[in-house]
């Protein structure tokens, strides 16, 4: 099995509150007796974009022998995804669908921004 980047959890610092998961376009997170899992390595793509939503610190990237990313599964289970699990902007509501969105943390939240709200943010 190749190596390649990868999420990892820390199951001490995880408190099942699954704020990991929706952010999670392919669907590899889950919760499982109160812990956050990557259930299927195959659709954990590696971009880390889960890492600063963890108000834990619970997350990270390691490089380890895993099963490659599938795409096309990938895509399958994200277009599977529950009604209502959209990621959206904080600020104006526009979804993935519509709009870049980037992960923020404000005041000790996690949150998305698209970006068109995100200058905003910056400049007040
Ligand atoms: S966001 Fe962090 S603490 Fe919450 S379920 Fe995911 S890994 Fe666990």
């Amino acid at each position: 099995m190749p190596k390649r980047k990868i999420v990892r959890i820390d199951e001490e610092k995880c408190n099942g509150c699954g704020l990991c998961v929706t952010p999670c376009a392919e669907g590899a997170i889950q919760i499982v007796d109160g812990k956050a899992r990557v259930l299927r390595e195959e659709l954990c793509d590696g971009a880390g974009f889960c890492l600063p939503l963890c108000p834990q610190g619970a997350l990270s990237l390691e490089e380890r022998e895993a099963p490659a990313f599938d795409a096309q599964a990938a895509a399958v289970a994200a277009a599977q995804r529950p009604a209502g699990t959209e990621i959206t902007c904080f600020k104006c509501g526009t979804g993935e669908q519509s709009s870049a969105l980037i992960p923020v943390r404000i005041k000790g939240e996690s949150l998305w921004v698209c970006t068109h709200c995100l200058p905003q943010l910056i400049h007040g």
